[in-house]
């Protein structure tokens, strides 16, 4: 039997509530992960944390957060650390999108996704690290997308926004590789959750087209992904992207 080394670790998973971020936090749940989830509501974090201690007996904690505040989030990693007094695992996983083509984007949709999908996991990251760096361990996982690595027309600022943290990634990655850190990046294609419930019928099947398994995938194949990064089996590896995309993207 494999021992990931998890029992009892703490983990934040910034937008946790629902999505990809709730079912990475049942999966760290079920190794017995204290787990805090964050998101724009504040009941609706209080709620899903509850719903994860039932379910996995496992401590938990749900905070409100705006990953694209400097206070908000400096605010949550204090709230952590007065419960847990330390961090090891931290997955920026908030993100939004607001789609639109370039030429038609207004500015506001593009600082919008920039601020929350970039600066967001730059914020945590920033607080989150001091204390990592302080226990001389930690992981950090950052949730990309394919479209960080493609492009997709349409997806300007997302895109944009999800590039930017690969090369955060690898940055971040080197500075504290000797620390007893490690971060690296989890690229998803198309996934169900409601961020693609909202795409159109007729670009959901353009979509499957482009996915050599032909399938959506899971937010379960997502969350085994970070718990193979989270756990010591992947101890040797930082500053790396992995792809869950059904083999849409080959590099
Ligand atoms: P959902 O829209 O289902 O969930 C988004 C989560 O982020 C919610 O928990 C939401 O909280 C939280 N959130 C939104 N804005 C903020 C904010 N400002 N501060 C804190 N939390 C916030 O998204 P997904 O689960 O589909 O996506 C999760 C991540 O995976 C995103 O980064 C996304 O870009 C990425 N991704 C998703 C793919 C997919 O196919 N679904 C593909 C590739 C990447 P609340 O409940 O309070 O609204």
């Amino acid at each position: 039997m494999i021992d990931l080394d998890l029992n009892n670790k703490i983990a934040l998973i910034t937008g946790g509530t629902r999505g990809l971020g709730r079912a990475i936090a049942e999966k760290l749940a079920e190794q017995k992960v204290k787990i805090v989830v964050t998101g724009t509501n504040k009941e609706r974090a209080e709620e899903a944390a509850s719903e994860i201690s039932s379910a996995y007996n496992v401590e938990t904690l749900g905070l409100q957060q705006d990953v694209s505040s400097e206070e908000s989030t400096k605010e949550v990693v204090k709230c952590i650390i007065n419960k847990f007094k330390r961090i090891d695992i931290l997955v920026n996983n908030a993100g939004i999108t607001s789609d639109g083509i370039m030429m038609m984007m207004k500015k506001e949709n593009w600082d919008k996704v920039i601020n929350i999908n970039l600066t967001g996991a730059f914020n945590s990251t920033k607080f989150v690290s001091k204390h990592m760096l302080k226990q001389k361990s930690g992981t950090i996982v950052n949730i990309t997308s394919v479209v960080g690595i493609t492009g997709n027309a349409g997806q300007a600022n997302y895109s944009a926004s999800k590039a930017g943290l690969i090369g955060f990634t690898k940055t971040v990655a080197r500075e504290l590789a000797d620390r007893g850190i490690t971060v690296n990046a989890i690229a998803p294609g198309y996934i169900s959750t409601d961020m693609t419930s909202k795409l159109p019928d007729k670009v959901s099947r353009e979509i499957l087209s482009q996915i050599p398994m032909k399938a959506y995938g899971s937010p379960e194949a997502v969350a085994n992904a970070v718990l193979f990064l989270a756990s010591n089996m992947s101890n040797y590896i930082t500053g790396q992207v992995i792809n869950v995309d059904g083999g849409m993207v080959m590099y």
